[in-house]
């Protein structure tokens, strides 16, 4: 342990039945591992305080008086037990900062037996609110009140109860946009918006836009992102309008005008440091990108670069395997790509994220009916499609089911590629995604022209032509890649 060290939650043997140490045993060793000071935090009671105190001010220690004490879930009054017949209570540990504190202390621990004690001495919120002064609060061990939300799975909760604060508001927010709780992260969001500092509103502002891109509001999206820019220039944040040029770049992707994605791409590439992990990001971005608009070799040496700059069997991992997987079945390689696409799904399973694995093996199901391994294609895409209805993601559902769709036309399931394909049609057209919906329009032309029902073809072939005509007015340098059913970019 390095000398600046300090241990602030320690039971001594007055943590009766919960601690082994003798003060003056505790006090030689924290003395001789050159620790400047120590805390003291027995359970509920002050009893080894004074001789604490005195001990480690005669070994030239700093001693900080506290006290882990047992908070009951409403009042300390309420003697009723609880779920497992003992009195309900979380712990937490409170240290002294000034005399002030030590007093508030001796009132707390002194309440919690005369007033409280019911298995253990308790105090509550109330009591705690009203002698407050002078103390500090640690969250105690995992029988502390947040870990043991955290630990029922609700980081949610646990944030919501922590004073308000512009850091922990944001992590809230991610958490809640993690959970796909959008409007709830929307709300607290607003709020830094709101009453925040330049930079933190600039932060605000850049999820509000991403929450936008995830909920299929690509143009507002745009709008929002396009401003962050602006203003984190303004400001000279270089990470912030790094971080805001990226997601710019993804929703650009979206709406299908690649130019100005790669333009915004490259430059969040610049501007970001080194081995970040939002510049990793934007190396892929850039090169799933590039693939789109058939770049495939400037595509393949920034993905490279993002590898080299990547920890293996992440999330960053797992998408930067699937590009290059891309980048192989481009130039010819289709069963390498394959094998890249499945390694890529278990790098993202294994990283926890359901819906990228399942894109992943959506993505290996084009490469195997290429290599007409058909029945290997059939058991890519109805594992991505499960994957995508367990998160209930409608990109990737729809991305499953097109795909699945492709499988049974190549087996001649006319009836049950058509079904398929229709369904991932109704899905994307309730997004604004002009791209993947209108390249679901070609696949399901192709697929009746393949049949030769040129009848039944024709008005889908109409809709795509006319959408990627519209695509292409917005970015005249654009090609159609092969592929559009495949979505290769699992951020944001
Ligand atoms: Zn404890």
């Amino acid at each position: 342990m390095s000398a600046g060290f300090v241990h602030l939650h320690n039971h001594s043997d007055y943590s009766l039945l919960d601690g082994a140490c003798r003060l003056d045993r505790l006090v030689e060793r924290v003395k001789s591992l050159g620790m400047p000071a120590l805390a003291l935090t027995d359970h509920g009671n002050l009893f080894g305080a004074v001789e604490f105190y005195e001990k480690a001010r005669a070994a030239g220690l700093r001693p900080i008086v506290g006290c882990e004490v047992y908070v009951a879930h409403g009042s300390r009054l309420d003697r009723t037990r609880s779920a497992d017949g003992k009195g309900a209570y979380d712990h937490l540990v409170l240290l002294a900062r000034n005399r002030e504190g030590y007093r508030n202390l001796m009132r707390l621990s002194s309440a919690g037996y005369m007033e409280g004690f019911h298995y253990k001495p308790r105090i509550d919120k109330e009591l705690l609110s009203a002698h407050a002064d002078g103390l500090l609060c640690l969250s105690a061990c995992l029988r502390g009140e947040l870990p043991q939300l955290v630990l029922n799975g609700d980081l949610e909760a646990a944030l919501l109860r922590v004073p308000r604060d512009p850091r922990l508001e944001e992590l809230l927010a991610e958490a809640e946009m993690f959970l796909g709780k959008f409007t709830e992260a929307r709300a607290v969001l607003e709020r830094i918006v709101a009453s925040g500092a330049p930079s933190e509103r600039l932060r605000a502002r850049i999820r509000l836009g991403r929450i936008a891109n995830r909920l299929g509001s690509y143009a507002d999206s745009r709008t929002m992102l396009g401003e962050a820019v602006q203003e984190a220039a303004a400001l000279s944040d270089r990470t912030a309008e790094g971080e805001a040029l990226r997601a710019l770049g993804a929703v650009e992707r979206r709406l299908g005008d690649m130019s100005a994605a790669i333009g915004h791409l490259e430059r969040a590439a610049t501007i970001l440091e080194d081995g970040s992990r939002e510049k990793i990001r934007a190396l892929v971005d850039l090169g799933a990108a590039l693939i789109a608009q058939g770049d495939i070799p400037r595509a393949k040496a920034r993905l490279t670069e993002a590898a080299a700059m990547s920890r293996h069997r992440t999330r960053d991992d797992a998408a930067i395997q699937i590009n290059l997987g891309i980048v192989l079945s481009r130039e010819g390689e289709p069963h390498q790509a394959a094998v890249a696409f499945e390694r890529s799904a278990e790098i993202a399973l294994g990283a926890g994220d359901v819906r990228f694995a399942s894109i992943a093996l959506a993505n290996a199901v084009e490469n195997f009916l290429r290599l007409e391994a058909v029945e290997a294609a059939a058991t890519s895409a109805e594992r991505a499609l499960r994957l995508a209805q367990t998160i209930g993601d409608p990109v990737a559902v729809s991305t499953a089911q097109a795909n699945l769709g492709l499988v049974f036309a190549k087996r001649g399931d006319w009836a049950k590629a058509e079904q398929n394909l229709l369904g991932s049609v109704e899905l994307i057209a309730r997004l604004d995604n002009p791209y993947s919906l209108a390249s679901r329009y070609q696949d399901l032309a192709q697929l009746y022209e393949a049949q030769g029902r040129g009848a039944d073809a024709a008005p889908w072939k109409a809709r795509a032509d006319d959408l990627f005509a519209r695509l292409h007015a917005g970015s005249p340098t654009q090609s159609v890649p092969g592929g559009g059913r495949t979505d290769s970019r699992p951020n944001d």
